[in-house]
């Protein structure tokens, strides 16, 4: 989608980091005690080959000239930011309206080679995720060149908002309670971990629904033009790819159904298109279906 012209970017809504790529930090090796939600269901230091991305060293991520929509339509980083201040503004209003709850905003931290949370540390191979201990989403955008490059999708600018999307709903689970009711030792496909997958799915593309009408409260101006067609497929072309089945097969040879923590392609793209139709919390209920129609 493509930022309009007019808003105003508040480039500390986002924190930076730059860590190094110690040999200790091995994707989630680092964070095997506590609980995080990734995007994926995998550790990518597999799919990336057993490294994790090259960057150069020193310097820190500039986020200064991430000021306006020209910013946002240009540069990845700053597309972050007003991504994240699109979502503020809607989950500000829907939350209390659907489901009588106050919106805090979570925390969003871009980085490179690896950071240290409140979940302990991680790096870019595990890729973006929520960490509930902090309420912080973590997200390397090298990740997006990894979609494209080894998980087959495009690195599309509605590709990445759904992933910063769906990392945001994490956070509306966790202030709803979802998160606090799932075991998520449990996998398999009606698994409660793959029903909060889905779920933040769902929630991502609540957000793409409104995104076009929601404001900017500090112009008025909305912050997003309305997605096309094309640009709806490739947020659904990057749901599909990181589908547990998908991704099995890619590093596995086949799928392992029992062991799913995400769900399917198949049911990433439908719960998306369920929140971007639904365009409401309760539409995204994965928790009362049933197994066969999750
Ligand atoms: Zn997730």
């Amino acid at each position: 989608m493509t930022f309009n012209e007019g808003i105003q970017l508040d480039p500390n809504r986002v924190k930076t980091s730059r860590g190094g790529r110690g040999a200790a930090v091995g994707g989630i090796g680092g964070l095997i005690a506590l609980i995080i939600f990734m995007f994926t269901g995998v550790d990518l230091s597999g799919v990336l080959g057993g490294s994790s991305t090259d960057t150069a060293s020193g310097g820190t991520i500039d986020l200064s000239h991430c000021v306006d929509a020209d910013a946002a339509n240009q540069y990845v980083e700053c597309r972050m930011v007003a991504t994240a201040e699109s979502l503020d503004a809607l989950w500000e209003q829907a939350l209390p309206q659907q489901a009588g709850v106050r919106y805090e905003m979570p925390g969003f931290t871009v980085f490179e080679a690896s950071v240290n949370t409140a979940c302990g540390q991680a790096s870019s191979a595990t890729g973006p995720f929520y960490c509930p201990a902090d309420q912080t989403v973590y997200l390397d955008v090298s990740f997006f060149d990894t979609l494209e490059t080894q998980l087959g999708a495009e690195n599309a600018p509605l590709a990445q908002e759904y992933i910063v999307a769906h990392e945001w709903g994490h956070h509306i689970q966790n202030q709803l309670g979802y998160m606090a009711q799932v075991n998520l030792r449990d996998t398999g496909p009606e698994s409660g971990a793959v029903r909060l997958e889905l779920q933040a799915d769902c929630l991502a593309g609540m957000w793409v629904r409104h995104a076009a009408s929601t404001v900017d409260p500090e112009t008025g101006v909305t912050f997003l033009e309305p997605p096309t067609r094309a640009q709806l497929e490739d947020a659904l072309t990057a749901a599909a790819a990181v589908g547990d089945d998908r991704i099995q097969e890619m590093t596995q040879g086949r799928a392992f159904p029992e062991t799913f923590t995400h769900g399917t392609s198949e049911q990433r793209m439908r719960w998306f298109a369920t929140g971007y139709e639904g365009g409401t919390v309760q539409s995204c209920d994965t928790f009362s279906m049933s197994g066969a129609d999750l």
